[in-house]
């Protein structure tokens, strides 16, 4: 026996890289544009004083600004450090039980380690082949179901009736719709948190809200799941909202016009690249996200991986079955998505 035996030794999560210097990221789904200006405002005048002092513990006027903006009460909000902490929380309060929890078998790769860590047994759940969700596989029994909407890498959404019949189906378990990607075109569930009770909204400022760096997610529900989460974080650390991020995220709230524009600015990009893209022979599922998941009539997305990387241009490429022959290309600016293209179009001519 020796204290190797001992260790909780897992597989972690394996972000997308994060290269240093100039190049063109297209890879991990970041906002390409700034946060508004009322949040560098808000850090200049920002009274360092303060500092001296723990947080509050709930997220203070973060929390404030969020129930204000997104119509709820401040005991239906829970903030986290980005929509991960979020998650983290939510699968080690509510997945507690013996019988499995339910996720798509293509999916955000961190559902699997958080299970894995936390020893909460799990069954992935097939996509149809166009990589769709069916709700009626999630119409069985279940120890809670997680559902990305859009789904993530796929970019396909969900309509809310669709999830509101497995939301409505399943009253005997927590459903978590994780809406990392949902300000870039679908709709919410979160009107339905008053009406079901086992439900769970997740959201985040990192890919909306032009702030990855700062570390901001929250989530929506009931009450009791609410406090049920605070209960566990605050078991864990309850000082996680330091001053700064919750004056940062509370002076972005204030202003929804810029969050709206430079919404609209990534939506309108996607959909001209989407046509640039099919014209150059690529195929994807519809996208209702800030990324496009295609994958090329002959080219081997690996080889376009790879020789995009040698540019400076660095999208995502999973080796994993089903979909080791898909790129995921998050959506940059206009100049940015016209140097990928022109990379494209240079690449299949077999000029690079
Ligand atoms: N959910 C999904 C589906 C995601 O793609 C991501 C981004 N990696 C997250 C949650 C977590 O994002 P963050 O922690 O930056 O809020």
């Amino acid at each position: 026996m020796s204290f190797e035996d001992n260790i909780r030794k897992v597989i972690p999560y394996v972000p997308g890289e994060q290269p240093v210097g100039k190049v063109i990221k297209l890879n991990t789904n970041e906002n390409p544009y700034p946060p508004s200006p009322k949040v560098i405002q808000a850090l200049k005048e920002y009274d360092v004083d303060e500092l001296r002092k723990y947080p509050d513990i709930y997220g203070g006027e973060l929390r404030d600004e969020l129930a204000e903006v997104y119509k709820v009460d401040k005991d239906e909000v829970f903030v986290g450090v980005g929509s991960d902490d979020v998650l983290s929380v939510a699968f080690l309060t509510f997945f507690n039980g013996t019988k499995p929890i339910l996720f798509p078998d293509i999916t955000y790769s961190f559902y699997d380690v958080w299970a894995d860590l936390y020893r909460i047994p799990y069954k992935t759940i097939s996509l149809n082949d166009d990589f769709r969700i069916d709700k009626e596989d999630y119409i069985t029994d279940n120890g809670g179901i997680v559902i990305p909407n859009p789904n993530a890498p796929t970019g396909a959404l969900k309509s809310v009736e669709d999830l509101e019949y497995i939301i409505s189906n399943n009253p005997d378990s927590v459903v978590i719709i994780d809406e990392a990607y949902i300000d870039f075109g679908g709709r919410s569930v979160l009107p339905l948190i008053r009406k079901y009770d086992n439900l769970l909204v997740v959201q985040t400022f990192s890919k909306s809200r032009c702030m990855a760096g700062v570390r901001i997610g929250m989530a929506f529900g009931d009450k009791k799941l609410i406090k049920y989460m605070n209960d566990v974080k605050f078991s864990i650390n309850s000082y996680t909202m330091n001053r700064l991020t919750v004056a940062a995220g509370a002076a972005m709230l204030k202003d929804e016009e810029y969050f709206k524009e430079t919404c609209k600015k990534v939506i309108d990009t996607r959909e001209r690249v989407k046509k640039e893209l099919k014209e150059l022979g690529f195929d994807f599922p519809d996208s209702s996200s800030n990324f496009i998941f295609a994958t090329h009539k002959t080219l081997a997305a690996k080889d376009i991986f790879e020789a995009a990387k040698k540019k400076d241009i660095y999208v995502r490429w999973w080796n994993k079955p089903r979909i080791d022959n898909y790129l995921r290309i998050s959506i940059g600016t206009d100049e940015e998505m016209d140097s990928f293209i022109d990379f494209l179009r240079g690449y299949i001519n077999g000029d690079i």
